[in-house]
């Protein structure tokens, strides 16, 4: 047989399905054959290493605006952050300006990535309205590759009323897609908040109060009874409650078709952070936000137990410096979003396989195959199998890295994880055959990212 252009040999290939000792042939762009001495125009030594999937983290925000600032990376920035970390690919969103259609939208948030993105990328479409106009925009949508769909139960500009979710999942359940939801109750966020801010509470301390679990909870269930009853597939975004994850979990029970998303920030850390002194709690503002350690450990238990199925990162990085500081005075002014697109396949390893919580074949299901399922990419994305495209990870399970700001690529002045010990960490990463990292610097070219067209959602 022809040498293949690349083997990476000796290697522990770990999928969802199994975990085996084989050599990986690569012909251009493509997994061509799985075997043992396969033979290579050029070789990768993979011995000691597990060579996964390329990573699919499902939810990022970069260069989003929100307010007077954007999130700080690129995707220039974002997408090499992103390929030192191990995944190769990233679901971003169009968020169309009011006037604008979504097929102008969509043209011009994929204009901003294409040539700069290094890794590949899909576009989730954001649904602000719900009139006829852009809901007649859903099922070309879906054939054009943007088959998911987000919309907001909170947030003013972005808040959908019952009638417009209903909306909502009605078309795009009928066009084939997913509706992501961002599910919060406005009305218990927003009296929280009066109820600390007239108790002079303005300091970050007071964000996870404001953002009661029971907020959560309420519009999980409230989204999961509208879906079912417009029969649409519904994908809760950035779970953080053990109440969101079990509503979940009994919708599934009953034989609904939904799924669950949680975050390295929920898994890792705790609402005890926002206890920092001085105005440090702001690294951690996100929406929703830090939990109780129970929450924490309900998380886990739903991961390994299935019910929950995805993990994305909900990157959306603000610098501490000029950015979270606009809220000083009122933490309500707080850019939300933390940082955390690099580290997601690491931290999962350290915090998931190695504390006993998940399988390696879990591990990599969470972090690249249920959401390339998902969201239509699978198996060119998210498989070892032949005619997959090439994106692999080399990650050496006995590395021990500090986890430090300075280390990451990330555009941002600090990690949420600063001083972190991991046990396990990416030393090599492909996308589509090429190596883009190495021992945690970028050796790829700039851009080369494609955008991919997302099929219909397939159950994980
Ligand atoms: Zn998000």
């Amino acid at each position: 047989m022809e040498p293949f252009d690349l083997v990476v040999q000796n290697g522990t290939l770990v999928t969802a399905g199994e975990t085996v000792r084989a050599d990986i042939g690569i012909r251009g762009e493509q997994i061509a054959a799985l075997g043992q001495g396969l033979r290579g125009r050029e070789t990768l030594d993979a011995g000691g290493l597990l060579v996964l999937p390329g990573g699919v983290d499902p939810h990022v925000h970069l260069e989003m605006p929100a307010g007077a600032v954007r999130s700080s990376d690129d995707f220039v920035t974002g997408s090499i952050a992103a390929a030192c970390g191990g995944t190769t690919t990233l679901l971003d969103f169009v968020e169309p300006e009011p006037g604008e259609t979504l097929a102008q939208a969509l043209q011009a948030r994929r204009a901003q990535a294409e040539g700069r993105a290094v890794v590949d990328f899909g576009l989730h479409m954001t649904l602000t309205d719900t009139r006829p106009p852009a809901l007649a925009e859903v099922e070309p949508l879906v054939a054009a590759g943007v088959s998911s769909f987000k919309v907001y139960t909170t947030y003013d500009g972005f808040r959908l009323d019952d009638a417009g979710l209903y909306a909502a999942l009605e078309a795009v359940g009928q066009a084939g897609g997913l509706v992501m939801v961002h599910a919060e109750n406005d009305v218990i966020v927003g009296q929280a908040r009066r109820a600390l801010l007239a108790a002079g509470r303005t300091g970050p301390q007071a964000h996870p109060l404001s953002r009661p679990a029971a907020a959560e909870g309420e519009a999980v269930e409230r989204m999961l009874a509208l879906a079912e009853t417009a029969q649409a597939p519904v994908y809760i975004v950035h779970t953080s409650t053990r109440r969101g994850a079990e509503a979940i979990a009994r919708a599934r029970g009953r034989g609904q078709v939904a799924y669950g998303e949680t975050c390295p920030q929920y898994l890792v850390l705790t609402e005890a952070e926002y206890a920092r002194p001085g105005f440090e709690g702001a690294k951690f503002v996100c929406s929703p936000p830090l939990r109780s350690e129970a929450d924490r450990v309900a998380l886990w238990r739903a991961l390994a137990n299935g019910q929950l199925q995805s993990v994305g990162t909900d990157h959306c990085p603000f610098f501490y410096r000029g950015a979270k500081e606009l809220g000083r005075e009122l933490f309500t002014l707080i850019p939300g979003g933390i940082p955390g697109i690099e580290a997601r396949l690491a931290l999962l390893y350290t915090w998931g396989v190695r504390a006993g919580w998940i399988s390696p074949g879990r591990w990599v299901e969470l972090c690249s195959t249920a959401p390339a399922r998902l969201f239509g990419l699978y198996p060119r994305k998210g498989s070892l199998l032949p005619g997959a495209d090439a994106d692999l990870v080399l990650f050496d399970p006995q590395r021990r890295v500090t986890l430090r700001q300075e280390m990451l690529h990330e555009n941002v002045d600090y990690t949420p994880y600063e001083g972190l010990e991991l046990h396990g960490y990416p030393v090599a990463t492909l996308r589509r055959g090429q190596l883009l990292a190495r021992e945690g610097e970028y050796v790829g070219p700039q851009g080369g990212g494609r955008f991919l067209a997302c099929g219909r959602p397939q159950a994980a």
